[in-house]
């Protein structure tokens, strides 16, 4: 017998080739789909309330006889109905009305309506209620369960849905809806059977918790979410292990030119970063493509980590690629690398978009006979065009801007059909570990959990701009006494050039308010010559105080800057307030941050600004980002597929997480046979993206 997977929508009654294309919106296709299309709330119809003691906002069943019916005229055309019971009278209005209703509601017949409380000119009403006429009812109730309501989309009825639903339910048999869930599994996390859950939750008893069931954390739909979510994991799971299967060059020394490079700096690694980089150590000699996630705080140092690690590669003359989501990060990047591997003689090439005529031939030359052994660049790196002589470890500085494809291009320009790259991403922001656990599991994950030595805490203050001129006297206070500062404008909704707009007015203010101070201006539509010149006045320190963009957010490091102010803070993400304050701090001096915010502030944005002031740890804020954004917001493009779930919910759901894990490493071990039907029952399009 074959699974409800297999059996179309268009074989129940009711749906035709319209309807079908109607559920199609709800990615609903076959019966299975619609079973695991789960109801969003219930009502219960399954008893009669009487009219005496209804209360507002109750969506009830009442029964009684039709007393009176009669058209008024109002501010709207209305058909009333008088209901009378033994305890009350109610009345229903009908604002759309056919005469021959009206005539039906005359008859004095008994009538049955389901529908909610409202407060009408006459006490309490019903508006269009679903309704049904008798001599006298003989069941005494509607409904023996709670009444499913579904999600929908345009021209679906709840009815048309409940009966789609049913039908399918009518068909579910355990030959069917297999449970592939070992009874062992099942016994150690508490699962109910799948068909019995499925069961449950289309069709509650009449005395099932119904607050348990909005809250979404009833044993049924624990176990279905867990299914999901396992089916997920298991998903990632194999797709590292199949990576784990690939070959990539072995290298097992650290070699005398990391030693060359640690020399040159001007600092020791801290422990945290000797830790991840001997992690990676372990991985580059495994023979197989390291796939590990570098997650550390703004500043604790992730850049030296990749610098490291392709110092090791550069041992082997071996091509490391550096690839950044934006030209200023890139161009960070370029500068770094350059310091760092140049004095060693080594050539670092340089690829973005603009890159145009010559100065790209010869690049693109360089990258492809070898003669470049570090190449910087954005996405311009995986284009057709750019041939690696032997691409052997590719860095990502992925700030949840690059989607899983295009890592995989990238690997893809690897060395030749037998090896692949190592690949290495660092994310900019810390990830919060429902999402590590979750969209990040086919990746190894390794965490800088240090700040190099010599960082002051930020003290952070929130002030509304009505103390705007306090503000920009403390800004003259702090860079007459030799320190710098950054003044950020943003303006997130609108477009890049009103934000340039907005920091080139900014900056002529603050000009007229602050002559004795000498002011820079930096926003994204300069040219890259004209950021680098104002750059690098700042940092000589030439510029006492920088009016910036958030162009600013990542990359830029200058340890003299202990002061920033940060316009309209409310309007941006915490991910984002983070980074722009972790530019500050980096110094000797105490730093601070100030939030101007614009009054008055709402609710939401009250409870942002708190979160950036009480605490600085990146962790912390990202995952309260995520209790604010959500998944999809968060995550970008990044794997979207990987986080559509039909009946899960990582933000509901994040507590089962590691139970989820346990289970996925149990099924993987010991019931290898249930993945493929898990998979294929929960991950229908599957994107085999490893083998792009
Ligand atoms: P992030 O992790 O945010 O990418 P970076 O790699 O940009 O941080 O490093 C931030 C700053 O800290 C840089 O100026 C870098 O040179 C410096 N740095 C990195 N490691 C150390 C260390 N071990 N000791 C002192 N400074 C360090
Ligand atoms: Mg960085």
């Amino acid at each position: 017998m074959s699974g409800l997977e297999t059996i179309p929508v268009t074989e129940l009654k009711g749906v035709g080739s319209a309807v079908a294309e109607k559920l199609a919106k709800l990615n609903i296709y076959s019966l299975q789909d619609l079973i695991f299309h789960l109801p969003i709330r219930y009502q219960d119809r399954t008893k009669v309330v009487p009219i005496g003691r209804l209360r507002l906002g109750d969506e009830v069943v009442i029964e009684g006889d039709v007393i009176g019916c009669e058209v008024v005229m109002g501010k709207r055309r209305s058909l009333l109905c008088r209901v009378k019971d033994h305890s009350g009278t109610l009345i229903l209005r009908f604002f759309h009305f056919t005469a021959g209703q009206k005539k039906q509601l005359e008859s004095g017949k008994s009538i049955r309506c389901f529908g909610e409380v409202k407060r009408g000119s006459f006490g309490y009403e019903m508006f269009h209620p679903e309704y049904s006429l008798a001599d006298e009812f003989t069941t005494t109730t509607e409904s023996a369960q709670l009444t499913p309501t579904y999600p929908l989309t345009e021209g679906l009825t709840q009815i048309k849905m409940r009966s789609f639903c049913e039908q399918a339910l009518e068909r579910v048999t355990p030959y069917n809806v297999i449970e592939w869930l070992p009874e062992s599994i099942r016994h150690q996390f508490q699962l109910p059977p799948l068909v019995d859950s499925i069961h449950y939750l289309h069709k509650p008893p009449a005395e099932a918790d119904t607050e348990l069931l909005a809250s979404g954390k009833h044993p049924a739909q624990f176990r279905l979410s867990f299914e999901e979510l396992l089916a997920h994991q298991l998903s990632l799971i194999s797709k590292k292990q199949k990576a784990k299967l690939e070959r990539a060059p072995i290298i097992e020394e650290e070699g005398a030119f990391l030693e060359k490079l640690i020399a040159s700096l001007p600092f020791q690694p801290t422990k945290a970063q000797q830790r991840v980089f001997q992690e990676i150590m372990l991985d580059l000699s495994s023979g197989h493509p390291m796939l590990r996630l570098v997650q550390g705080d703004v500043g604790s140092g992730k850049t030296l980590v990749a610098a490291m690690s392709a110092a090791t590669f550069i041992e082997k003359k071996r091509q490391v690629a550096i690839m950044a989501p934006t030209e200023i990060l890139a161009e960070q990047h370029f500068n770094n690398f350059k310091q760092w591997f140049e004095p060693l003689g080594v050539e670092v090439a340089w690829l973005v978009g603009k890159l145009k005529g010559n100065a790209r031939a010869s690049q693109l030359e360089s990258i492809a006979n070898g003669s470049a052994l570090i190449v910087v660049g954005t996405h311009a790196l995986f284009q057709d065009s750019v041939h690696f002589k032997n691409l052997s470890l590719a860095i990502i500085d992925e700030q949840h801007r690059f989607g899983v494809h295009q890592r995989m291009a990238l690997r893809a320009k690897g060395i030749d059909g037998k090896l692949q790259p190592h690949q290495l991403i660092m994310t900019a922001t810390p990830i919060p570990r429902t999402l590590a656990m979750s969209a990040y599991a086919d990746l190894d994950c390794s965490i800088i959990d240090e700040l190099p030595p010599g960082r002051t805490p930020v003290t952070t203050i929130a002030v509304s701009d009505q103390r705007r001129h306090e503000v920009m006297e403390r800004v003259k206070v702090a860079c007459n006494d030799g320190k710098q500062a950054y003044w950020v404008c943003t303006l997130v909704e609108e477009s890049e050039a009103l934000q340039c707009q907005a920091a080139e007015d900014t900056a002529i203010r603050l000009s007229e308010a602050l002559s004795e101070l000498s002011i820079g201006l930096i926003h994204g539509r300069l040219k890259p010559q004209e950021k680098a010149e104002i750059m690098g006045q700042f940092k000589q320190g030439n510029i006492q105080l920088l009016v910036a963009t958030t162009v600013i957010e990542v990359g830029v490091d200058v340890p003299n800057a202990s002061l920033m102010v940060i316009e309209n803070p409310e309007r941006l993400g915490l991910a984002q307030l983070h980074q722009l304050r972790g530019r500050v701090g980096r110094g000797q001096a105490a730093s601070h941050c100030v939030l101007l915010y614009k009054t008055p502030l709402s609710q939401h944005g009250k409870v942002r600004l708190g979160i950036i002031r009480e605490t600085s740890d990146g962790f912390k804020i990202a995952e309260k980002d995520l209790e604010i954004r959500g998944p999809g917001e968060l995550l970008g493009s990044r794997q979207t597929g990987l986080m559509e779930f039909k009946v899960a919910d990582l933000q509901r759901d994040k507590a089962m997480l590691e139970q989820v894990q346990s289970a996925a490493l149990l099924i993987h071990q010991s019931h290898h046979e249930h993945i493929e039907p898990l998979l294929s029952r929960w991950l229908p399009v599957q994107q085999d993206y490893l083998n792009v």
